[in-house]
Protein backbone atom coordinates (compact mmCIF):
# COMPACT_ATOMS: atom_id res chain seq x y z
CA UNK A 1 0.00 0.00 0.00
CA UNK A 2 1.31 3.48 -0.92
CA UNK A 3 1.76 6.15 2.27
CA UNK A 4 0.86 9.29 1.79
CA UNK A 5 1.10 13.22 3.47
CA UNK A 6 -0.50 15.95 3.38
CA UNK A 7 0.86 19.26 4.65
CA UNK A 8 -1.52 22.12 4.76
CA UNK A 9 -4.53 19.39 4.81
CA UNK A 10 -7.47 21.85 5.41
CA UNK A 11 -6.79 23.86 2.81
CA UNK A 12 -8.27 24.83 -0.65
CA UNK A 13 -5.85 22.27 -2.54
CA UNK A 14 -5.52 20.29 0.80
CA UNK A 15 -9.28 19.61 0.57
CA UNK A 16 -8.77 18.82 -2.89
CA UNK A 17 -6.29 16.27 -2.26
CA UNK A 18 -8.15 14.83 0.51
CA UNK A 19 -11.89 14.22 -1.90
CA UNK A 20 -9.07 12.46 -4.12
CA UNK A 21 -7.64 10.31 -1.80
CA UNK A 22 -11.34 9.15 -0.29
CA UNK A 23 -12.80 8.89 -3.98
CA UNK A 24 -9.97 6.76 -4.71
CA UNK A 25 -10.58 4.34 -1.49
CA UNK A 26 -9.34 6.18 1.64
CA UNK A 27 -7.54 4.29 3.95
CA UNK A 28 -8.20 0.86 2.53
CA UNK A 29 -5.95 2.30 -0.91
CA UNK A 30 -3.49 4.56 0.94
CA UNK A 31 -1.74 4.15 4.14
CA UNK A 32 -1.28 7.85 5.50
CA UNK A 33 1.16 9.32 7.48
CA UNK A 34 0.69 12.47 8.30
CA UNK A 35 -2.06 15.57 7.86
CA UNK A 36 -1.29 18.75 9.02
CA UNK A 37 -3.15 21.69 9.52
CA UNK A 38 -2.86 25.82 10.45
CA UNK A 39 -5.57 26.58 12.74
CA UNK A 40 -8.92 24.56 12.06
CA UNK A 41 -8.36 21.92 14.45
CA UNK A 42 -12.10 20.40 14.41
CA UNK A 43 -11.53 19.73 9.81
CA UNK A 44 -8.08 18.11 10.60
CA UNK A 45 -9.07 15.84 13.18
CA UNK A 46 -11.90 15.13 10.77
CA UNK A 47 -10.00 14.49 8.12
CA UNK A 48 -7.44 12.24 10.05
CA UNK A 49 -10.11 9.98 11.20
CA UNK A 50 -11.53 9.18 7.74
CA UNK A 51 -7.86 8.55 6.57
CA UNK A 52 -7.35 6.89 10.21
CA UNK A 53 -3.68 9.08 9.94
CA UNK A 54 -1.06 7.74 11.70
CA UNK A 55 0.05 11.39 13.12
CA UNK A 56 -2.20 14.90 12.84
CA UNK A 57 -0.39 18.20 13.95
CA UNK A 58 -1.67 21.47 14.18
CA UNK A 59 0.47 24.23 13.47
CA UNK A 60 -0.27 26.38 16.58
CA UNK A 61 0.89 25.30 19.90
CA UNK A 62 -2.18 26.39 21.81
CA UNK A 63 -4.50 24.17 19.78
CA UNK A 64 -3.00 20.89 21.10
CA UNK A 65 -4.96 20.12 23.76
CA UNK A 66 -8.60 20.99 21.45
CA UNK A 67 -6.51 18.62 19.17
CA UNK A 68 -6.49 15.66 21.15
CA UNK A 69 -10.22 16.55 22.78
CA UNK A 70 -11.11 15.80 19.00
CA UNK A 71 -9.52 12.98 18.49
CA UNK A 72 -10.07 11.09 21.43
CA UNK A 73 -10.51 7.60 21.35
CA UNK A 74 -8.90 7.29 17.81
CA UNK A 75 -5.48 6.00 17.26
CA UNK A 76 -4.61 9.29 15.46
CA UNK A 77 -1.48 11.08 17.25
CA UNK A 78 -1.55 14.53 18.40
CA UNK A 79 0.88 16.79 18.21
CA UNK A 80 1.53 20.86 17.60
CA UNK A 81 3.90 23.46 16.74
CA UNK A 82 6.31 24.17 13.86
CA UNK A 83 8.61 21.60 15.18
CA UNK A 84 6.23 18.97 15.27
CA UNK A 85 5.49 19.57 11.40
CA UNK A 86 8.99 19.31 10.61
CA UNK A 87 9.40 16.02 12.83
CA UNK A 88 5.92 15.15 10.64
CA UNK A 89 7.71 16.38 7.25
CA UNK A 90 10.94 13.43 8.28
CA UNK A 91 8.59 10.29 8.93
CA UNK A 92 8.93 8.56 5.36
CA UNK A 93 6.22 8.37 2.76
CA UNK A 94 6.23 7.77 -0.72
CA UNK A 95 4.17 10.57 -1.35
CA UNK A 96 3.68 14.07 0.27
CA UNK A 97 1.66 16.94 -0.94
CA UNK A 98 3.05 20.39 0.22
CA UNK A 99 -0.04 22.59 0.56
CA UNK A 100 0.63 25.01 2.92
CA UNK A 101 0.09 28.61 2.29
CA UNK A 102 3.47 30.84 2.28
CA UNK A 103 6.88 30.62 3.86
CA UNK A 104 5.30 28.22 6.69
CA UNK A 105 6.16 25.44 3.56
CA UNK A 106 9.60 26.28 2.95
CA UNK A 107 10.69 24.15 5.42
CA UNK A 108 8.71 20.65 5.51
CA UNK A 109 9.27 20.92 1.50
CA UNK A 110 13.10 20.95 2.01
CA UNK A 111 12.53 17.61 4.56
CA UNK A 112 10.94 15.91 2.46
CA UNK A 113 13.83 16.23 -0.45
CA UNK A 114 16.17 15.92 2.02
CA UNK A 115 14.74 12.61 2.95
CA UNK A 116 14.84 11.58 -0.30
CA UNK A 117 11.32 11.52 -0.94
CA UNK A 118 8.51 12.03 -3.76
CA UNK A 119 7.14 16.27 -3.19
CA UNK A 120 4.10 16.89 -4.97
CA UNK A 121 4.47 20.92 -4.53
CA UNK A 122 1.89 23.38 -4.60
CA UNK A 123 3.30 26.12 -2.06
CA UNK A 124 5.42 27.84 -5.08
CA UNK A 125 6.63 30.12 -2.24
CA UNK A 126 9.45 27.56 -1.83
CA UNK A 127 10.60 27.72 -5.17
CA UNK A 128 10.30 31.42 -5.35
CA UNK A 129 12.14 31.75 -2.37
CA UNK A 130 14.61 29.22 -1.96
CA UNK A 131 14.20 27.54 -5.59
CA UNK A 132 18.29 26.82 -5.98
CA UNK A 133 18.49 25.35 -2.24
CA UNK A 134 15.39 23.43 -2.78
CA UNK A 135 16.20 22.01 -6.22
CA UNK A 136 19.88 21.17 -5.41
CA UNK A 137 18.91 19.25 -2.11
CA UNK A 138 16.52 17.72 -4.47
CA UNK A 139 19.22 16.62 -6.38
CA UNK A 140 21.78 15.47 -3.99
CA UNK A 141 19.34 13.39 -2.15
CA UNK A 142 17.42 11.66 -5.29
CA UNK A 143 14.12 13.22 -4.29
CA UNK A 144 11.47 13.62 -6.77
CA UNK A 145 9.83 17.19 -7.47
CA UNK A 146 6.19 17.27 -9.01
CA UNK A 147 4.84 20.63 -9.64
CA UNK A 148 0.92 20.83 -8.62
CA UNK A 149 0.64 24.44 -9.62
CA UNK A 150 -1.91 23.79 -12.44
CA UNK A 151 0.53 25.86 -14.95
CA UNK A 152 3.49 24.22 -14.12
CA UNK A 153 1.67 21.16 -13.76
CA UNK A 154 0.38 21.91 -17.67
CA UNK A 155 4.50 22.99 -18.87
CA UNK A 156 6.05 19.04 -17.45
CA UNK A 157 2.64 17.49 -18.72
CA UNK A 158 3.52 19.07 -22.39
CA UNK A 159 7.28 19.46 -22.05
CA UNK A 160 9.02 16.21 -24.42
CA UNK A 161 12.10 15.21 -21.74
CA UNK A 162 14.02 13.86 -24.64
CA UNK A 163 13.99 17.52 -26.48
CA UNK A 164 14.09 20.37 -23.69
CA UNK A 165 17.02 21.72 -25.46
CA UNK A 166 14.47 22.34 -28.14
CA UNK A 167 11.86 24.22 -26.60
CA UNK A 168 11.95 28.00 -27.88
CA UNK A 169 9.38 29.11 -24.90
CA UNK A 170 7.00 28.68 -22.74
CA UNK A 171 3.80 30.21 -22.05
CA UNK A 172 1.66 30.71 -19.06
CA UNK A 173 -1.89 31.94 -18.74
CA UNK A 174 -3.21 34.11 -16.22
CA UNK A 175 -7.07 34.86 -15.68
CA UNK A 176 -6.53 38.17 -15.28
CA UNK A 177 -8.53 37.90 -11.65
CA UNK A 178 -11.18 40.07 -10.03
CA UNK A 179 -10.37 43.34 -11.68
CA UNK A 180 -8.95 42.82 -14.76
CA UNK A 181 -11.70 44.36 -16.37
CA UNK A 182 -11.73 47.16 -13.81
CA UNK A 183 -11.08 51.14 -15.55
CA UNK A 184 -6.96 51.34 -13.74
CA UNK A 185 -8.07 54.66 -11.57
CA UNK A 186 -10.69 52.46 -9.75
CA UNK A 187 -8.14 49.81 -8.67
CA UNK A 188 -6.62 52.01 -5.57
CA UNK A 189 -9.86 51.99 -3.72
CA UNK A 190 -10.38 47.97 -4.40
CA UNK A 191 -11.11 46.40 -1.37
CA UNK A 192 -10.35 43.14 0.45
CA UNK A 193 -13.75 41.60 -0.02
CA UNK A 194 -13.34 42.37 -4.06
CA UNK A 195 -10.00 41.07 -4.45
CA UNK A 196 -10.90 37.90 -2.67
CA UNK A 197 -13.31 36.98 -5.10
CA UNK A 198 -11.84 34.69 -7.92
CA UNK A 199 -13.80 34.69 -11.59
CA UNK A 200 -12.98 31.10 -12.41
CA UNK A 201 -10.99 29.45 -9.69
CA UNK A 202 -12.02 28.29 -6.36
CA UNK A 203 -8.91 28.27 -3.71
CA UNK A 204 -7.72 30.08 -0.56
CA UNK A 205 -8.08 33.54 0.43
CA UNK A 206 -4.36 34.48 -0.54
CA UNK A 207 -3.87 33.57 -3.47
CA UNK A 208 -6.88 34.71 -4.96
CA UNK A 209 -5.98 38.23 -3.99
CA UNK A 210 -2.68 37.03 -5.52
CA UNK A 211 -4.38 36.85 -8.34
CA UNK A 212 -6.58 40.07 -8.58
CA UNK A 213 -2.77 41.66 -8.24
CA UNK A 214 -1.40 39.39 -10.29
CA UNK A 215 1.75 38.91 -7.63
CA UNK A 216 0.62 35.19 -7.90
CA UNK A 217 1.69 35.13 -11.48
CA UNK A 218 4.47 36.28 -10.60
CA UNK A 219 5.17 34.07 -7.91
CA UNK A 220 4.58 31.31 -10.45
CA UNK A 221 7.54 33.07 -13.54
CA UNK A 222 10.10 32.77 -11.01
CA UNK A 223 8.58 28.91 -10.16
CA UNK A 224 8.87 28.47 -14.03
CA UNK A 225 12.16 29.89 -13.98
CA UNK A 226 13.46 27.80 -10.96
CA UNK A 227 11.95 24.42 -11.43
CA UNK A 228 12.60 24.39 -15.63
CA UNK A 229 15.72 26.08 -15.57
CA UNK A 230 14.50 28.79 -17.90
CA UNK A 231 15.42 32.47 -18.63
CA UNK A 232 13.16 34.96 -18.55
CA UNK A 233 13.16 35.65 -22.14
CA UNK A 234 11.94 32.03 -22.79
CA UNK A 235 8.85 32.40 -20.33
CA UNK A 236 5.93 34.55 -20.98
CA UNK A 237 2.45 34.99 -19.83
CA UNK A 238 -0.61 35.48 -21.65
CA UNK A 239 -3.94 36.85 -20.19
CA UNK A 240 -6.75 34.14 -20.74
CA UNK A 241 -9.92 34.85 -19.21
CA UNK A 242 -11.22 31.53 -19.38
CA UNK A 243 -8.93 29.76 -17.62
CA UNK A 244 -9.30 26.84 -19.67
CA UNK A 245 -5.43 26.51 -21.67
CA UNK A 246 -2.98 26.47 -18.27
CA UNK A 247 0.09 26.27 -20.34
CA UNK A 248 1.71 26.03 -23.46
CA UNK A 249 5.18 24.67 -24.52
CA UNK A 250 6.63 26.11 -28.05
CA UNK A 251 9.65 23.94 -29.49
CA UNK A 252 12.04 25.22 -31.99
CA UNK A 253 10.08 23.60 -34.53
CA UNK A 254 7.27 26.16 -34.65
CA UNK A 255 4.62 23.50 -32.97
CA UNK A 256 3.30 24.88 -29.61
CA UNK A 257 1.58 21.55 -27.38
CA UNK A 258 -0.81 23.33 -24.93
CA UNK A 259 -2.78 22.04 -21.88
CA UNK A 260 -6.47 22.26 -21.67
CA UNK A 261 -8.79 21.48 -18.72
CA UNK A 262 -11.04 22.97 -16.36
CA UNK A 263 -9.81 25.00 -13.72
CA UNK A 264 -10.23 22.12 -11.29
CA UNK A 265 -7.26 21.35 -9.08
CA UNK A 266 -7.70 17.99 -8.87
CA UNK A 267 -6.81 17.72 -11.83
CA UNK A 268 -3.18 18.83 -11.44
CA UNK A 269 -2.94 17.41 -7.83
CA UNK A 270 -4.34 13.78 -9.05
CA UNK A 271 -1.35 13.70 -11.72
CA UNK A 272 1.24 14.13 -9.28
CA UNK A 273 -0.53 11.68 -7.20
CA UNK A 274 -0.48 8.68 -9.95
CA UNK A 275 2.22 10.13 -11.52
CA UNK A 276 3.66 8.71 -14.21
CA UNK A 277 0.32 6.90 -14.70
CA UNK A 278 -3.13 8.74 -15.98
CA UNK A 279 -5.49 7.29 -13.58
CA UNK A 280 -9.20 8.44 -14.24
CA UNK A 281 -10.21 11.43 -11.92
CA UNK A 282 -12.95 12.85 -11.05
CA UNK A 283 -12.90 15.82 -13.31
CA UNK A 284 -15.58 17.02 -15.77
CA UNK A 285 -14.48 16.45 -19.20
CA UNK A 286 -13.69 19.83 -21.59
CA UNK A 287 -16.72 20.55 -23.71
CA UNK A 288 -14.96 23.32 -26.29
CA UNK A 289 -18.27 23.02 -28.46
CA UNK A 290 -20.06 24.77 -25.09
CA UNK A 291 -17.48 26.98 -24.26
CA UNK A 292 -17.57 28.31 -28.20
CA UNK A 293 -14.91 30.44 -27.32
CA UNK A 294 -11.36 30.92 -26.26
CA UNK A 295 -9.89 34.77 -25.98
CA UNK A 296 -6.62 36.02 -25.34
CA UNK A 297 -4.95 39.31 -24.29
CA UNK A 298 -1.46 40.46 -24.01
CA UNK A 299 -0.62 41.27 -20.22
CA UNK A 300 -0.26 44.83 -19.00
CA UNK A 301 2.56 46.02 -16.59
CA UNK A 302 0.53 49.39 -15.65
CA UNK A 303 -1.89 47.41 -14.58
CA UNK A 304 -0.10 44.62 -12.82
CA UNK A 305 3.77 45.67 -11.71
CA UNK A 306 4.27 42.33 -10.09
CA UNK A 307 4.40 40.71 -13.41
CA UNK A 308 7.34 43.76 -14.03
CA UNK A 309 9.15 43.08 -10.63
CA UNK A 310 9.04 39.67 -11.29
CA UNK A 311 11.39 39.96 -14.48
CA UNK A 312 13.81 41.81 -11.97
CA UNK A 313 13.89 39.34 -9.61
CA UNK A 314 14.82 36.64 -12.23
CA UNK A 315 17.35 39.03 -13.76
CA UNK A 316 18.95 39.74 -10.15
CA UNK A 317 19.14 36.33 -8.71
CA UNK A 318 20.85 35.68 -5.67
CA UNK A 319 18.55 36.65 -2.61
CA UNK A 320 16.05 38.17 -4.48
CA UNK A 321 13.63 35.50 -4.74
CA UNK A 322 13.64 35.09 -0.77
CA UNK A 323 13.45 38.55 -0.54
CA UNK A 324 10.41 39.17 -3.31
CA UNK A 325 8.09 36.18 -1.59
CA UNK A 326 8.80 37.36 1.58
CA UNK A 327 7.73 41.29 1.24
CA UNK A 328 5.00 39.93 -0.74
CA UNK A 329 3.22 38.01 1.89
CA UNK A 330 4.31 41.13 4.15
CA UNK A 331 2.50 43.56 2.07
CA UNK A 332 -0.38 41.44 1.40
CA UNK A 333 -1.19 41.03 5.47
CA UNK A 334 -1.04 44.98 5.60
CA UNK A 335 -3.23 45.11 2.84
CA UNK A 336 -6.05 43.02 4.61
CA UNK A 337 -5.49 44.64 7.41
CA UNK A 338 -6.55 47.44 6.24
CA UNK A 339 -3.33 49.38 6.51
CA UNK A 340 -2.49 50.04 2.35
CA UNK A 341 -4.12 50.04 -0.36
CA UNK A 342 -4.30 46.92 -3.05
CA UNK A 343 -2.15 49.64 -5.25
CA UNK A 344 0.37 49.86 -2.29
CA UNK A 345 1.29 46.31 -2.77
CA UNK A 346 3.90 46.16 -5.75
CA UNK A 347 5.88 49.66 -4.38
CA UNK A 348 5.80 48.22 -0.66
CA UNK A 349 7.64 45.20 -2.63
CA UNK A 350 10.12 47.30 -4.60
CA UNK A 351 11.00 49.20 -1.91
CA UNK A 352 11.88 45.89 0.16
CA UNK A 353 13.99 44.73 -3.25
CA UNK A 354 15.93 48.20 -3.54
CA UNK A 355 16.97 47.74 -0.07
CA UNK A 356 18.19 44.35 -0.10
CA UNK A 357 19.79 45.48 -3.32
CA UNK A 358 21.73 47.23 -0.95
CA UNK A 359 22.84 44.99 1.48
CA UNK A 360 26.00 42.64 1.45
CA UNK A 361 25.40 39.20 -0.23
CA UNK A 362 22.80 40.00 -2.36
CA UNK A 363 23.79 38.61 -5.34
CA UNK A 364 24.30 35.23 -3.66
CA UNK A 365 21.76 32.31 -3.75
CA UNK A 366 21.26 31.63 -0.01
CA UNK A 367 22.88 27.97 0.28
CA UNK A 368 20.80 27.48 3.61
CA UNK A 369 17.71 27.14 5.07
CA UNK A 370 18.95 30.35 7.99
CA UNK A 371 20.17 32.29 5.20
CA UNK A 372 16.88 32.81 3.65
CA UNK A 373 15.05 32.68 7.38
CA UNK A 374 17.22 35.99 7.34
CA UNK A 375 16.53 37.88 4.20
CA UNK A 376 12.73 36.70 4.85
CA UNK A 377 12.97 38.80 8.21
CA UNK A 378 14.68 41.61 6.60
CA UNK A 379 12.26 42.11 3.50
CA UNK A 380 9.42 41.97 6.24
CA UNK A 381 10.58 44.55 8.34
CA UNK A 382 11.34 46.37 4.97
CA UNK A 383 7.98 46.50 4.02
CA UNK A 384 7.07 47.73 7.64
CA UNK A 385 9.33 50.10 7.96
CA UNK A 386 8.18 51.53 4.16
CA UNK A 387 4.39 51.72 5.67
CA UNK A 388 5.63 53.31 8.82
CA UNK A 389 7.09 56.00 7.24
CA UNK A 390 3.88 56.98 4.98
CA UNK A 391 1.40 56.86 7.70
CA UNK A 392 -2.13 54.90 7.43
CA UNK A 393 -4.22 54.84 4.71
CA UNK A 394 -7.04 56.98 4.84
P1 LIG B 1 -5.40 27.90 1.97
O1 LIG B 1 -5.26 29.22 2.64
O2 LIG B 1 -6.74 27.45 1.53
O3 LIG B 1 -4.80 26.75 2.92
C1 LIG B 1 -3.56 26.89 3.51
C2 LIG B 1 -3.21 25.70 4.37
O4 LIG B 1 -2.01 26.01 5.10
C3 LIG B 1 -4.26 25.37 5.41
O5 LIG B 1 -4.20 24.00 5.69
C4 LIG B 1 -3.80 26.19 6.62
O6 LIG B 1 -4.31 25.71 7.84
C5 LIG B 1 -2.31 25.96 6.52
N1 LIG B 1 -1.51 26.99 7.16
C6 LIG B 1 -1.70 28.34 7.12
N2 LIG B 1 -0.72 28.97 7.79
C7 LIG B 1 0.09 28.00 8.29
C8 LIG B 1 1.28 28.01 9.08
N3 LIG B 1 1.83 29.15 9.50
N4 LIG B 1 1.87 26.82 9.38
C9 LIG B 1 1.33 25.66 8.97
N5 LIG B 1 0.20 25.59 8.22
C10 LIG B 1 -0.41 26.75 7.88
O7 LIG B 1 -4.37 27.90 0.76
P2 LIG B 1 -4.49 27.18 -0.66
O8 LIG B 1 -4.89 25.76 -0.48
O9 LIG B 1 -5.23 28.04 -1.59
O10 LIG B 1 -2.96 27.22 -1.15
C11 LIG B 1 -1.98 26.37 -0.59
C12 LIG B 1 -0.71 26.50 -1.41
O11 LIG B 1 -0.96 26.00 -2.71
C13 LIG B 1 -0.22 27.93 -1.58
O12 LIG B 1 1.18 27.91 -1.64
C14 LIG B 1 -0.77 28.34 -2.93
O13 LIG B 1 0.00 29.32 -3.57
C15 LIG B 1 -0.68 27.01 -3.67
N6 LIG B 1 -1.63 26.86 -4.78
C16 LIG B 1 -2.98 26.90 -4.51
C17 LIG B 1 -3.89 26.75 -5.54
C18 LIG B 1 -5.36 26.71 -5.25
O14 LIG B 1 -6.14 26.38 -6.15
N7 LIG B 1 -5.83 27.02 -4.06
C19 LIG B 1 -3.44 26.60 -6.93
C20 LIG B 1 -2.02 26.54 -7.09
C21 LIG B 1 -1.16 26.67 -6.04
P3 LIG B 1 -5.74 26.16 8.49
O15 LIG B 1 -6.69 26.41 7.37
O16 LIG B 1 -6.07 24.97 9.35
O17 LIG B 1 -5.47 27.37 9.31
MG1 LIG C 1 -1.29 28.54 -10.75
Amino acid sequence: MRSVSVFGATGSVGESAFDLLMRAGGSEAYHTVALTGGRNVARLAEMARALRAKIAVISDEALLGALRDALAGSDVQAAAGESAIDEAAQRPSDWTLSAIVGSAGLTPGLRVVQRGGTLALANKESLVAAGPLLMAQSRRHGATILPVDSEHSALFQCLDQDNVDRVEHVTITASGGAFRDWPLDRLHSATVEQASSHPNWAMGQRITIDSASMFNKALEVIEAHEFFALDNDRIRVLVHPESIIHAMVTYADGATLAHLGPPDMRHAIGYALHWPDRAPLPVAPLDLAALGQLTFRAPDEVRWPALRLAREVIAQGGAAGAVFNAAKEQALDDFIAGRIRFTDMAPAVEHALDRGAGRPHFGTSPAELDAVLAWDQAARRDVAAWIAERGQVE
